[in-house]
């Protein structure tokens, strides 16, 4: 049983720290959580009831931020001070959005190189990372107020495409706004989550997720597994979604009334008039016949058989990402279960007729397409704090991790897929006399090579006292609780002394880095493990080097010259085969060095006792 505290001083229960899941999407962002009394996952409403926060900031005289509704009015009275789709951005440099400038109304730094963008507001200077931020504080602020206690841990989706700079500039944004960042989710994957909800953990399906944002559209073909959701492929287009259909009929009644395009860019009012007359007669019509309305004191009207032809090229488009997606993931689109439909334009019913043309199948239109990515974040979020074990592949740690030993071999101490919490530990020992301190470099990947693998940290143990190589008895120990955060431990045994580091193993790895490692392991297993036996051979090898040289100097005054000469070659040809040498040849050459110096050894070693018991007194 749980136990549930109580603040002596305000009398209210003292609630253990919520995980909140957020959505920051391109034209609207949300926030949700698993309700603490029946467990399911509920979005963040103001009493006002809009759990939708349009992602959009405004900056005023002073730079004062407004952040949502307030800012939106703001679109086309002060274009140039008011920030949308900033999402688009994030992660970019100016080169990579050049083709699409236009499209910005404020001002973007084209300094054209290769650094991040950055937007200017009047003198200020800001990054995509800051204005995000901005959205993710208004968001913590808003969860706060309602939940009345404070928030600190989040998880943020992110598009599948999103590569590694773009989420690590997303994590960065909720650094920024006072987030602890526990884990950037893919957007489909959340969206399966939330889907996957309240599925027995045994099932197995293969599911298509359909987003169709303001913005964006993507599809993604995933497979969930024994609990495990996987992303197999991903497809779409950054620049399509409802704001085209906006657009589109923006452009219909321009032709109806006769106004020029001209006399729009000329009118910002008016032209945000038809913007947003366009946008409330294409919400109207996901359920309803026609839309009439006035305009410039003009009537308009706009039939919804009228609507489905303008946006037919479009969904025409989204179709044909469906099939690459299908051909990248090696599926036939018969072998879908089930197509679940994501974003605020998947309400369009023409939208939902397209793709259960396209599929063969009823799409699964249950779940709230604007809610159910952040509600799949909450389940994530709730699986982090260890609420949720039904969900396999998110207790278990995706990599394995180890840490690098000599000859650059990884040695692995938790292998992928434990389960966590865990721990495992290993001794080591120094390789020279009198070594006093090691370095611990921690590593995570399943390549016998750490320099294929992905380094999580380094730190270094110092102050050992001084011993003779390999007396000293070093523990590392790995310890990942269930947030999946790996601690390291390191202690030498026989002094105590001890360091210890915190590191997050899944810390910038996107699903598709995790996957990509895989198959690179799987495919270079073998290559890998002559790999390993090589690495080996001539650490042991330069081991033995060290060690006779270090008996020749030693005793050189009990070998003959004779003697000395013959290991001086031995070790002179194994020194070149370290270099040249294959695994066996290596070997061979380490047992005809050991054959050599073996007998000296004895022989000295005969010799030193035979002097210890002279000196002796029997
Ligand atoms: P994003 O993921 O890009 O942040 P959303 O999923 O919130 O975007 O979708 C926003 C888009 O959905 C807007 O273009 C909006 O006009 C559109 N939309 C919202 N509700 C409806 C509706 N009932 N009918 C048609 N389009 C809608
Ligand atoms: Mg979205």
């Amino acid at each position: 049983m749980a136990k549930i505290g109580i603040n002596i001083s305000t009398g209210s229960l003292q609630q253990k720290e919520m995980i909140v899941g957020i959505d920051l999407g391109t034209t609207n962002s949300l926030i949700a959580i698993i309700h603490p009394q029946d467990r399911n996952p509920v979005v963040l409403k103001e009493f006002s009831g809009n759990a939708l926060v349009p992602s959009v900031i405004h900056f005023g005289n002073a730079h004062q931020i407004s952040v949502g509704d307030e800012a939106i009015p703001f679109l086309l009275t002060e274009p140039q001070n008011t920030i949308f789709s900033v999402k688009r951005l994030m992660g970019k440099s100016y080169r990579d959005i050049q083709e699409k400038a236009s499209f910005y109304t404020y001002k973007i730094i084209d300094d054209n190189s290769d650094s991040l963008v950055k937007i200017q507001v009047g003198e200020k200077f800001y990054s995509p990372i800051e204005l995000s931020s901005f959205i993710l504080k208004e968001l913590k602020q808003r969860a706060e107020h309602i939940l009345k206690t404070s928030v600190t841990k989040a998880v943020i989706t992110v598009p599948a495409y999103f590569n590694d700079s773009q989420r690590q500039a997303t994590r960065d944004a909720g650094k920024l706004a006072g987030l602890d960042v526990l884990r950037i989710v893919n957007e489909p994957t959340a969206a399966s989550l939330a889907y996957g909800f309240g599925l027995k953990s045994d099932v197995n399906k293969t599911i298509a997720v359909y987003d169709l944002g303001g913005g964006t559209f993507d599809v993604s073909i995933l497979s969930i597994s024994g609990g495990i959701f996987e992303v197999l492929s991903t497809n779409g287009d950054t620049y399509l979604g409802g704001d085209d259909f906006d657009h589109a009929i923006v452009n219909y009644w321009m032709q109806q009334l006769n106004v020029s395009a001209d006399e729009l860019k000329n009118n910002k009012s008016l032209s945000q008039e038809f913007r947003l007359k366009a946008e409330e007669a294409k919400k109207y019509l996901s359920t309803q016949e026609v839309f009439d309305g006035k305009l410039k004191e003009l009537n308009i009207s706009l039939s919804k058989s009228e609507f489905e032809k303008l946006i037919h090229p479009f969904i025409e488009k989204t179709i044909a990402s469906c099939k690459n997606a299908l051909l990248d993931a090696g599926m036939e689109k018969n072998e879908m279960d089930e197509i679940i439909m994501v974003g605020g334009s998947t309400r369009i019913p023409f939208v939902k007729n397209q793709v259960e043309k396209f599929f063969g199948k009823p799409i699964h239109d249950n779940l709230n397409p604007d809610e159910v990515v952040a509600l799949g974040a909450a389940i994530q979020a709730d699986i982090l704090a260890g609420n949720n074990k039904d969900f396999l592949l998110l207790d278990i740690t995706p990599l394995s991790l180890g840490i690098e030993t000599m000859g650059g071999l990884m040695d692995v101490l938790i292998p992928r897929n434990s389960k966590i919490p865990t721990k495992a530990s290993r001794q080591y020992t120094t390789q020279k006399d009198g070594q006093s301190g090691i370095i611990i470099s921690v590593f995570q990947g399943e390549r016998d090579l750490v320099k294929d693998n992905r380094k999580l940290a380094e730190f270094s143990l110092t102050n050992i006292p001084a011993m003779p190589a390999g007396l000293p008895k070093i523990e590392i120990l790995f310890l990942i609780n269930s947030d999946g955060i790996l601690n390291v431990n390191a202690k030498e045994l026989r002094s105590g002394v001890e360091q210890t580091i915190e590191v997050k193993p899944q810390y910038g790895l996107t699903d598709e880095a995790v996957e990509k490692m895989l198959k690179d392991a799987i495919e270079n297993a073998k290559e890998d493990i002559q790999t390993r036996a090589l690495v080996e051979a001539k650490t042991e090898a330069r081991q033995i080097v060290d060690v006779t040289v270090n008996f020749i100097s030693k005793n050189n005054k009990i070998l003959s010259e004779e003697e000395i000469q013959v290991t001086q070659q031995a070790i002179t040809e194994l020194e070149k085969l370290i270099e040249t040498g294959n695994k066996d040849e290596i070997h061979s050459a380490i047992e005809k060095l050991n054959s050599i110096s073996t007998p000296f050894a004895e022989r000295v070693m005969d010799e030193a006792i035979g002097k210890a018991m002279k000196g002796k007194k029997v």
